[in-house]
């Protein structure tokens, strides 16, 4: 046990707040305490982090392995039986059916050093190509738009302090008064320094409500709503003709796309009258510098990729990128959702975010890992494709930090996947809804237990410390591949490529990342514990010179754009941290690079320096209502609670907040049912039924319910939703799907499932 105040991080969600932990005298529970030096959230903390603790000490925790016994129960075993089980499991099916027939699935709250691991596990000990993870559900439309438009991704390319000294920001389908409460502040101030927010979302929002104007879409029909947008700007002379010709390429397919979207049809289309289109571009477009920030709403749809890209164009054609204070962002979701999706744990990626389709790119990881780039396998399948794969071409299957019972589309169906496995093992904290179906359950160390990196949605790399010694009979992730590697080896000591130390991991992280897209070389830990976190890309051979480093990110100017404050600004790399680089004349310090807080400001990451817009259209959601099912069902959180629950329904504080699954509907809809407040009704899809209490409000549209997906069982939200995958990113379609609603007989109790 230790007896200081150690700074670290939220386990929770992509802001990663700092907070103090300090032990308490039993030595196994901390007491959270601000943390003011922390510039994302000056010590401001949600209930959520708050009592992230009680999860350390949850009577509900695992501390010894399981296995399945023959009688078919889950039984405490040492580590040696349930490792030797796992290697047996997992190594059979390799044998009998081919590496690709094991699985491997990790998380978006998984660290740096956890999800480099992971991928290296996958492709170097059992040499499959299977691995992918629950962050695919999460932002991966807006980092495959990003990608398109920008030639790079990265959640924000500024950091949250620019917000409020921007002139207009939309926020489309995010909700940060619920998902992210401290971030509220940036808008707020944004608001209080003169500037305006406007909010997209088919619900009035906690966040909507704080806005100068809330457009309320039906869900899915954003696309179509930012080429109005588009349509308007360009009809009413307000596109940045020199801009687009000096920084972006594909205007004019672009351009016409968008003539083709009349205001009056898409006034039809999503429901949002004329009037208001031309209001959100007049504020949009006067003032110097403005902002688009997407989260879940436009992305999770099957053409999510399209409708991030759409909104990307309204940046490009008004010049609002890669300027000082302008741009478009994407606010991840899950803790380390960003750095998760950097290292390797995404089908196709390798460390560095390089594509594991490159041959320069294999060759340089596979010389850090000491093998041969052509034994490395091709990218895999996608996180919903995999698990649908399961039980079929994917025979066993190894999960670590994801509960995809729960959080998965057509979750049922998923759940019918996974128990037909021939072999699942799960490394968790808690007995998750699908850890109880496992063969064997590794019981694994958590945030305060354990030292690693994560990156927030800015692109911050940070340090989350281990504060508390975990309890006895747990290990952490990262002892679970070095022991698995160890007995999968077959005698070639692979186990020495899978250190333990997540510092020693990390030093190998910042090698495997040298030169990619997603360059960490430049950090190590001594300099994210200095300096507050330090922003990716930051090569270890110091500041580039004057001019910009050759893709340009870090530099700023190009365009002579005089945004509010941006003078300020004209060091890109001035954000937040404690300026520990700088020697006495403000100058980073020789040999030193100072990390890339702002993005694009002279060229953006692609070939040419231009960035490329998206010349597309509207299309429908893949599941239209019909007579049938004439509803649309749209998911998303509550404030209480975090993702599929695992951790936080096991928080009383949290479940006295947010007890058990609602479904959310107009007064119109539930007159027409006959539905009562709190009363339980039925939402039926096309592949399930779940059934919650109702929450009778008109801040949703009358064509729409909504319902949070963090229980599982009868209110399981992910019962209903359509798997529908974006072509581009493979990320399914969570944010809209056909239902119908049923009446429940009276008296019934209403689920609820902590
Ligand atoms: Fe901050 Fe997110 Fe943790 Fe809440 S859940 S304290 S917003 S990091």
């Amino acid at each position: 046990m230790r007896d200081t105040v150690t700074p670290t991080h939220c386990p929770y969600c992509a802001l990663q707040c700092g907070m103090n932990l300090t032990p308490a005298p039993d030595g196994r529970a901390v007491e959270v305490s601000e943390r003011v030096d922390f510039p994302v959230n000056r010590g401001a903390l949600c209930g959520k982090g708050r009592t992230a603790p009680a999860v350390l000490s949850s009577s509900v925790r695992l501390t010894s392995p399981l296995v399945r016994s023959e009688g078919g129960a889950l039984v405490p075993a040492s580590w040696e039986e349930a490792l030797a089980r796992v290697a047996e499991g997992l190594g059979r099916t390799r044998a009998e059916y081919g590496a690709d027939a094991v699985g491997v699935f990790g998380g978006g709250g998984l660290t740096n050093e956890k999800a480099y691991s992971l991928g290296k596990f996958a492709r170097v000990v059992l040499g499959t190509s299977q691995i992918d993870y629950n962050g695919r559900f999460c932002m991966s439309s807006a980092a495959a738009a990003g990608g398109r438009a920008f030639g790079l991704d990265r959640g924000l390319p500024f950091p949250l302090e620019d917000i409020p000294r921007t002139g207009c920001v939309i926020l489309v389908g995010s909700n940060p008064a619920e998902t992210m409460p401290p971030s509220l502040r940036y808008f707020t101030e944004l608001r209080e320094n003169g500037g305006t927010l406007i909010v997209v979302d088919p619900r009035r929002t906690k966040t909507a409500e704080q806005a100068d104007l809330h457009l309320a879409p039906r869900p899915g029909t954003d696309l179509a709503l930012a080429l109005g947008l588009l349509h308007l700007i360009v009809a009413e002379g307000r596109t940045d003709e020199a801009y687009i010709r000096e920084r972006t390429s594909g205007w004019e397919e672009t351009r016409a796309a968008a003539m083709a979207h009349w205001p009056e049809y898409v006034e039809r289309i999503t429901g949002v009258p004329v009037p208001e289109l031309r209001e959100v571009v007049r504020m949009f477009c006067e003032p110097e510098a403005a902002m688009v920030l997407t989260a879940r709403g436009p992305e999770q749809q099957s053409k999510g990729t399209d409708t991030v890209g759409a909104w990307i164009n309204l940046c490009l054609a008004t010049g609002r990128a890669g300027r000082p204070l302008s741009g478009y962002g994407c606010l991840t979701g899950q803790g380390n959702g960003q750095g998760g999706r950097e290292h390797g744990q995404k089908a196709d990626q390798l460390p560095g975010y390089r594509k594991l389709t490159d041959p320069v790119a294999r060759a340089h990881v596979a010389e850090v890992w000491g093998v041969d780039p052509d034994s490395l396998p091709g990218p895999g399948r996608s996180a919903y494709e995999l698990l649908d794969a399961l039980g079929t071409d994917i025979r066993s299957l190894l999960l670590m930090g994801s509960n995809p019972v729960v959080s998965a589309p057509r979750a049922a169906h998923v759940e019918e996947r996974i128990r037909s496995l021939d072999f699942l093992a799960v490394c968790d904290v808690v007995l998750s809804e699908t850890a109880v179906l496992a063969d064997v359950v590794l019981p694994v160390t958590q945030w305060a237990e354990e030292t690693g990196t994560t990156t927030n949605l800015e692109g911050r790399v940070l340090l989350r410390r281990r504060a508390i010694t975990p309890p006895e009979g747990v290990r952490s992730d990262l002892e679970v591949m070095h022991e698995l590697a160890a007995r999968l080896g077959g005698g070639r000591n692979l186990e020495k490529g899978f250190p333990t130390d997540p510092e020693e991991v990390f030093e190998e992280l910042r090698r495997a990342s040298a030169g990619g897209p997603a360059d960490y070389s430049g950090i190590t830990y001594r300099r994210l514990a200095e300096e507050n976190g330090v922003f990716w890309p930051c090569p270890a051979d110091g500041p580039p010179a004057a001019g910009g480093t050759g893709t340009g990110p870090r530099s700023v100017g190009g365009g002579g754009h005089a945004a509010r404050g941006a003078a300020e600004l004209d060091d890109p790399t001035r954000a937040g941290g404690t300026g520990r680089l700088d020697t006495a004349d403000g100058a980073p310090a020789p040999g030193v690079h100072p990390g890339t807080p702002r993005l694009f400001h002279d060229r953006f990451a692609t070939e040419d320096g231009r960035a490329r817009f998206a010349p597309v259209s509207h299309r429908a959601v893949a599941e239209e209502p019909d007579d049938e099912y004439p509803v649309l069902l749209t998911t998303g959180r509550v404030v209480a609670q975090y993702q599929s629950g695992a951790q936080t329904r096991r928080v009383d504080e949290l479940n006295a907040a947010a007890p058990g699954p609602f479904v959310e509907l107009h007064p119109r809809l539930a007159e027409r049912l006959g539905a009562a407040e709190g009363e339980p009704v039925a939402v039926v899809s096309r592949r399930g039924r779940a059934v919650a209490p109702a929450r009778i409000t008109t801040a949703i549209r009358p064509d729409t319910v909504f319902m949070p997906f963090h229980w599982a069982g009868e209110g399981r939200a992910n019962t209903l939703t359509n798997p529908a995958l974006d072509p581009v990113s493979r990320m399914p379609e969570f944010k809209a799907c056909a239902v119908r609603l049923e009446a429940v007989e009276a008296g019934r109790p209403a689920p609820s499932s902590p």
